[in-house]
Order: structure tokens, then sequence, then C-alpha cells
């Protein structure tokens, strides 16, 4: 599995609709200083199911949406989806190629789709449990998120270790069927 593009509209920095294509390998985005490197991480996360404006570097959720410049009117909603192969079928889902997709306006009103279903966030975070993709994974991992593992709490280092042993789907059906 790994991740074949990301397509971004109206998010943070990305006015227009933009799409990053990737392919087996490594990729490097670089860039001068504020020039929207770290928002296309903040996209990924914030398509996986990211809630917590402030991981996102925001004040408020809304803060995502495109806020304009001089010589350009802010957008009305922020688009983000995420396109993975999945032809070793390590996301349970019969599909060989699998895209994700979140939208928010700024009403409040969002919309999350699997394969272009709606769906809730709850299928996104279950689909991602055990890959170390969701937004609890350790794909993404920020700035200072070293040092917070290493000197965190055992208990949030145990969280870590759950996800990438594969258990994490197991206990959350635990506390649900207790
Ligand atoms: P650095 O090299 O300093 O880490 P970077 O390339 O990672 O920089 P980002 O932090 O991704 O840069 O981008 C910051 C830019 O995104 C700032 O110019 C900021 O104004 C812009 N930005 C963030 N949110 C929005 C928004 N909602 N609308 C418009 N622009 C935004
Ligand atoms: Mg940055």
């Amino acid at each position: 599995m790994y991740l074949k593009s990301i397509e971004i509209q109206g998010f943070k920095s990305f006015a227009n609709k933009i799409l990053f294509e990737f392919h087996n390998g490594i990729t490097g985005i670089v860039g001068p200083n504020g020039s929207g490197k770290s928002n296309v991480a903040d996209a990924v996360r914030w398509v996986l199911g990211e809630q917590r404006a402030k991981q996102l570097r925001g004040g408020s959720m809304q803060d995502v949406i495109f806020a304009g410049t001089e010589l350009r009117k802010p957008q009305g909603f922020a688009y983000v989806a995420i396109t993975l192969d999945n032809s070793d079928h390590q996301l349970a889902i019969d599909y060989d190629e699998v895209t994700v997709s979140r939208r928010l306006y700024r009403s409040g009103e969002s919309e999350y789709k699997i394969n272009g279903s709606t769906c809730r966030l709850k299928d996104i975070s279950e689909l991602f449990y055990d890959t170390g993709i969701g937004k609890e994974g350790y794909s993404i991992i920020g700035q200072g998120q070293i040092d917070k593992i290493l000197s965190g709490k055992p208990e949030e280092r145990r969280e870590l270790f759950d996800e990438a042993a594969g258990i994490v789907k197991f206990k959350r059906r635990k506390a649900i069927a207790q």
C-alpha cells in the first residue's frame, strides 16, 4: 500500500485545485519558508479525520479554509482527497485503489467519502485502524513528535506499539462490548 495522490482545493494556502502525484519510492517537497510544505502534511492529517484545530495549527476548524489574500477572494469550502494503492489489500475493503475525501463548508457542514460514497468519520477511522495511517498513526511524524514519544508517559508510548502490533481494533471492540 502506498500513497498515490493528494488532491487539495481551498485548503489553507491552496486556493486552486492542486494534485500531487506520488510513485513508489521517496518524494521530497521543498520550498521557501511559508510556501505551504507543512500545509500538505496538515491536509493528509485532516482528511484522515483530525478534529483538533490546534493539531492543524489553527484556532478553529474553519481556519483550514483558504482565507483569501489581497488578490484572491476567500474560498467557501476546503476539500482534500487522498488516493492509496490497495492492490495488496492491506485495507479491508474490496478495491485496489481507495480514495478518502473530506469537505468542510464555512457553515460547519462537512462531508466524508470513501470511493465516492458518503460515509461517517468513524468509517474512515475504522478503515485505517492498525495500519499506522490513521490520524493517531505514526505515518505522519510532525516536528517535535519524536521528543514527545521519547519523553511521553508509558501509556502514551504503549498506544504507538499497540497500533504497530495491530491490536487497536480488538481493544476498541472490547471497550464497546464492555
Ligand atoms: P516552513 O518552511 O517555515 O516550515 P512551510 O512551507 O511549511 O514553511 P506552511 O506552514 O505549510 O509553510 O504554510 C504557511 C502559509 O500558509 C502561511 O503563509 C499562511 O498564511 C498560509 N495559510 C495557512 N492557513 C491559511 C488559510 N486558511 N488561508 C490562506 N493561507 C493560509
Ligand atoms: Mg513547515
